[in-house]
């Protein structure tokens, strides 16, 4: 799989060369190219942003070094693609913006699958929207994706990039340990699209007059996968009740239904699906 990232701070992406996403790199799984965006500017200063039309504070993202790059990366045969190998057919491009659809584990799986991603990290107020516009029509793009991770504003997109390409990375095959590991995981697609992962716990039995629970020891598969599928809706309960909220029904078998029961929640004639249990109202 092949990442490119454009940006004004190349040095920032340097995490993508440690641990799991960096051993992928090194065994060249994952091919990653981190490019500057002011080497397609051509006046003295580099310059990337300008104010913005319609005036207001803050500055834009010119959008020429944006297409002069993105078309250098994306051309067949071009400078950026030349070291010997020809780059994958159709980029899928990421555009990192607060103002973007929810960049979910769903997705990360999904782009995962692609053989190819590029990532357009802004600064400033963002890039100019024409740019936008433009790669959504090219017939060599795949797809424009703009993806916020979360509801709050940072100060650049690299950060969201960083956050992104790992959780896309780890999950092609042979990057993690153990190929199941992230079948388990909180939001994995299936069994836990709707649920977070419960407590996890390791060696030694004891420590600092703490146990472990019981079922943890007693070897009975059975019983330990039950054990945790309750204690993940205890915390999803708790933690993002409206995950359950938003679940199917028919997802859940007879002792999630029993599970949920006990926590006071029920199936909501009005909507079809669980709702949270309502507070008791004093008189
Ligand atoms: N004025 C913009 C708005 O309110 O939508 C915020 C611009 S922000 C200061 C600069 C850049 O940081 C964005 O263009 C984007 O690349 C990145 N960024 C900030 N918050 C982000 C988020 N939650 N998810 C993804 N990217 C984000």
């Amino acid at each position: 799989m092949r990442f490119d990232v454009v940006t004004i701070f190349p040095e920032y992406l340097e995490p993508l060369s440690v641990s799991l996403v960096g051993k992928a790199r090194a065994r060249g799984q994952l091919d990653i190219r981190v490019h500057d965006l002011r080497r397609w500017t051509h006046d003295r200063h580099h310059t990337v942003d300008d104010t913005p039309y319609g005036g207001g504070p803050g500055m834009v993202m010119k959008p020429e070094p944006w297409g002069e790059a993105l078309d250098a990366i994306i051309a067949p045969g071009s400078a950026a693609t030349a070291d010997g190998e020809a780059a994958p057919e159709q980029p899928t491009l990421i555009v990192p913006t607060p103002s973007g659809r929810p960049f979910t584990q769903a997705l990360a799986v999904e782009l995962s699958t692609r053989p190819w991603l590029v990532f357009t990290p802004a600064r400033y107020e963002g890039i100019d929207r024409r740019v936008i516009d433009e790669y959504r029509e090219r017939p060599e793009v795949h797809e424009v994706h703009e993806l916020s991770i979360g509801d709050y504003v940072l100060a650049g997109g690299e950060a969201a990039v960083l956050v992104m390409a790992e959780a896309i990375a780890r999950l092609l095959p042979g990057v993690l340990g153990n190929a199941a590991s992230h079948q388990d995981d909180s939001f994995a697609p299936g069994e836990m699209a709707h649920l977070l992962e419960g407590p996890v716990y390791t060696k030694p039995p004891q420590w600092r007059g703490r146990g472990i629970p019981e079922v943890l020891l007693s070897g009975h598969h059975g019983r330990i996968a039950r054990w945790r599928r309750d204690e993940a809706f205890r915390r999803t309960t708790r933690n993002r009740p409206e995950l359950i909220e938003q679940a199917d029904p028919e997802e859940f078998d007879q002792h999630d239904r029993k599970i949920l029961a006990e926590l006071g929640w029920d199936v909501s004639e009005a909507t079809g699906r669980f709702g949270r249990p309502t507070p008791d109202v004093e008189e």
